[in-house]
């Protein structure tokens, strides 16, 4: 009996990834995933390649995708699984997000400019090609050009929060973000819930929130968890009635860290977010 495998969160070249959506669901294949969710950034352009290649090699793709957020001038990530990529509405949210990509991006790079840094802005613009532009790219060309010695450099010294090139950004409000996805009959999963340093008081209130608003997931098992982070996600998931989820958050092989498929177990007391999956 083949065994079933979920990964649930992943990436192509049409956001941050190295590999196009075909070569992804292929890897994903290799390594044994029987059902993969492509869930790129703010974008659902690689869901329909994906979903060829998955049915003429036998795996079963979810349509998904990674939205950015904003809820109390803090950037959330928000994972819609099972949604209808055609839906109207979704499509008009993630238009929105696209357009404040593509200033940010501009903007990113002027902060750059002003820091001795020239060029970015075409750089990154011909290294997404057609896809989103994301702070990846830029580490990509900070470290491409000797600016950084390695991709977290350029997070730590010029991209991350409070650095030179930070730039904030009014992402989707948690509230559209979520009623996109459940209009879109998808299911709203908080990405990576312990990447955000939150204290416990403010995880409490965003979780309440995203509870009450109609989200029904959190990601408990992620490419690199260890087993007390599993615990401390499996937790929330236990004092918010919400169901499990499981992603490498796979962006590239030569990250040999992070592996489509490779992922811990569920707790057992947790109930899978698969179980909400239409059929
Ligand atoms: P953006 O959504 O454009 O702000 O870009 C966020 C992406 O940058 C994330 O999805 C990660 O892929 C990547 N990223 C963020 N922080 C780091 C970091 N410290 N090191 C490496 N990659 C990062
Ligand atoms: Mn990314
Ligand atoms: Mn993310
Ligand atoms: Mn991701």
């Amino acid at each position: 009996m083949n065994q079933i495998k979920y990964d649930l969160h992943c990436h192509s070249t049409a956001s941050d990834g190295t590999l196009l959506p075909a070569e992804v669901v292929l890897r994903a294949k290799e390594h044994g995933v029987t059902t993969l969710a492509l869930t790129d950034h703010d974008t659902i352009a690689g869901l329909a390649q994906a979903q060829q290649t998955a049915q003429e090699n036998e795996i079963s793709l979810i349509s998904g995708i990674e939205l950015s957020c904003t809820w109390n001038k803090r950037t959330f990530h928000i994972l819609g699984l099972d949604i209808d990529p055609n839906n109207a509405e979704l499509l008009e949210g993630i238009k929105n997000l696209q357009n404040t990509r593509l200033e940010r991006a501009y903007k990113i790079a002027h902060k750059l400019e002003k820091n001795k840094i020239p060029g970015a802005f075409d750089a990154v613009l011909e290294s997404a090609g057609s896809g989103m532009i994301t702070r990846s790219h830029f580490a990509e060309f900070l470290l491409k050009n000797d600016y950084v010695s390695t991709i977290q450099g350029a997070f730590d010294h010029y991209l991350g929060q409070s650095k030179p090139a930070f730039v904030s950004t009014q992402w989707a409000e948690l509230d559209n973000t979520i009623n996109w996805i459940n209009n879109a009959g998808g299911i709203a999963v908080v990405a990576h819930p312990l990447r955000y340093k939150l204290t416990a008081s403010w995880m409490r209130r965003f979780l309440t929130d995203f509870k009450e608003l109609g989200g029904q997931g959190i990601e408990i098992i992620t490419g690199r968890s260890t087993p007390d982070e599993i615990r401390r996600a499996a937790h929330f998931a236990t004092q918010f009635q919400l169901h499990g989820s499981v992603g490498s958050d796979f962006h590239t092989p030569k990250n040999q860290w992070v592996e489509l498929g490779r992922l811990a177990a569920l707790p057992n007391n947790i109930r899978p977010i698969w179980q909400l999956f239409t059929a």
